[in-house]
C-alpha cells in the first residue's frame, strides 16, 4: 500500500503550472447590463498605471488555449478615479466578448498597462469650444474626458452628441451626463460653475426619439447648430474628437475638414483627433 506523504516541492510547482495565476490580472468590482448588446463593467486600477483621459488599453481573457485573449478598450473612467471603468459591446459570437459579458464582480481580467490614444487634449491646439462625436460605444473615451476638469478647464463649451440606432443604447451616455450634473462630487471636482458649458445632444436612427437623424446629416443641414444655438463650425474657435464605426469616422472628418479643421496628432497639435471605436461596421 502507497502511503501518503506531505506534497513534495516538486508537486508544488507542478500544481502551479496546473494553474497559472493571470498576468496583469485586474479584479472587477461592478457590473452593469443595458442592453443585451451593451453593458459597463468597472474593475481595479493597478497602481502604477497612469493614462491621460481618453486613451485606450488592451484588456481580456485567457483564452481556451491558455493563451490571453486581448482586445483594446477606451477607458471610459477618468484619469483621477481609483478604479478603472469600461463600456462593452456584447457580440454574441465574438471570441472576447462572447465571454467578457458574463463576467461578475470578483472576477478576474486581463489589463494591459500600457495606454496610448489620440482623443487627449495635447492634440489639439486651444480653442474656444470641443465637440466629443460618438456613435456607439464610441461614447467611452468621451465618458473620460466629459469628467475630467481639464477639459472644462481648457474650453468655454462642451457639447457631446452621441447617436445610436435605438433609445435604451443611449441609456449609459444619458446616465453619465445625469451623474455629472447632479452627483456632489463630481460636481465638486469638475466645478460647479463649469457645469454650464456641457451641451448633450443624444439622436437615434431607427428608433423614435426626441432628436432623430445621422449626425452627419444634422450638420450638414445646420440643424445641429441651430438646436444648440452656437455657430456653425470655424477652425478658429472649434476643436473636435471623433469616436465611432470606421464610415462615421470618415464621414464626420470629411465634414470637419471642409469647415477647415485639421487633423492633428499627440507629436502635432491641431484642430481635431480621431479614433475608431472598433473595427468594422457601424451604423
Ligand atoms: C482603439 C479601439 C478602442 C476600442 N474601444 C472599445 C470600447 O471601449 N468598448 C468596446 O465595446 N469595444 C471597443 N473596441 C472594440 C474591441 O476592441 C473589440 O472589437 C470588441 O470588444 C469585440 O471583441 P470580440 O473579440 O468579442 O469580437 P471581434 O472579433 O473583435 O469583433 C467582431 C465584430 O464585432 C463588431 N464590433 C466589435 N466591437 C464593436 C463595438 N464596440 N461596437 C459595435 N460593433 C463592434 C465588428 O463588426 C467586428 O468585426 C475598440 C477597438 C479599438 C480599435
Amino acid at each position: 500500500m502507497t502511503q501518503m506523504t506531505e506534497p513534495s516541492p516538486v508537486t508544488e510547482i507542478q500544481a502551479a503550472r496546473a494553474t497559472p495565476a493571470l498576468p496583469d490580472a485586474q479584479t472587477v468590482t461592478e457590473v452593469q447590463h443595458y442592453t443585451d448588446r451593451l453593458f459597463r463593467f468597472r474593475c481595479t486600477r493597478p497602481q502604477s498605471l497612469r493614462f491621460r483621459s481618453g486613451e485606450f488599453v488592451m484588456i481580456g481573457l485567457m483564452g481556451d488555449n491558455g493563451k490571453p485573449l486581448l482586445r483594446a478598450y477606451s477607458i471610459a473612467s477618468p484619469s483621477w478615479d481609483d478604479e478603472l471603468e469600461f463600456y462593452s459591446i456584447k457580440v454574441p459570437d465574438g471570441p472576447l466578448t462572447s465571454k467578457l459579458q458574463h463576467i461578475a464582480a470578483g472576477d478576474q481580467i486581463i489589463l494591459r498597462p500600457k495606454p496610448v490614444g489620440t482623443l487627449v487634449h495635447d492634440a489639439l491646439l486651444p480653442g474656444k469650444r470641443i465637440w466629443f462625436f460618438a456613435t456607439g460605444t464610441g461614447f467611452a473615451p468621451f465618458a473620460s474626458l466629459l469628467r475630467d476638469p481639464e477639459t472644462y478647464e481648457k474650453f468655454d463649451e462642451v457639447v457631446i452628441t452621441h447617436t445610436c440606432r435605438e433609445v435604451a443604447e443611449l441609456t449609459y451616455g444619458a446616465e453619465l451626463i445625469e451623474s455629472i450634473r447632479t452627483d456632489e462630487l463630481l460636481q465638486e471636482l469638475i466645478g460647479a460653475d463649469h457645469l454650464a458649458k456641457l451641451k448633450y445632444y443624444p439622436t437615434t436612427t431607427r428608433e423614435q426619439s426626441p432628436k432623430m437623424g445621422r449626425i452627419t446629416t444634422l450638420i450638414e443641414t445646420g440643424e445641429l447648430f441651430e438646436d444648440l444655438g452656437v455657430p456653425p463650425l470655424d477652425p478658429d474657435t472649434d476643436r473636435a474628437m471623433i469616436c465611432g464605426s470606421l464610415g462615421f469616422n470618415i464621414d464626420v472628418k470629411a465634414l470637419l475638414e471642409q469647415a477647415g479643421l485639421r487633423e492633428g496628432a499627440n507629436s502635432e497639435p491641431r484642430e481635431f483627433v480621431v479614433e475608431k471605436a472598433f473595427v468594422g461596421d457601424g451604423i
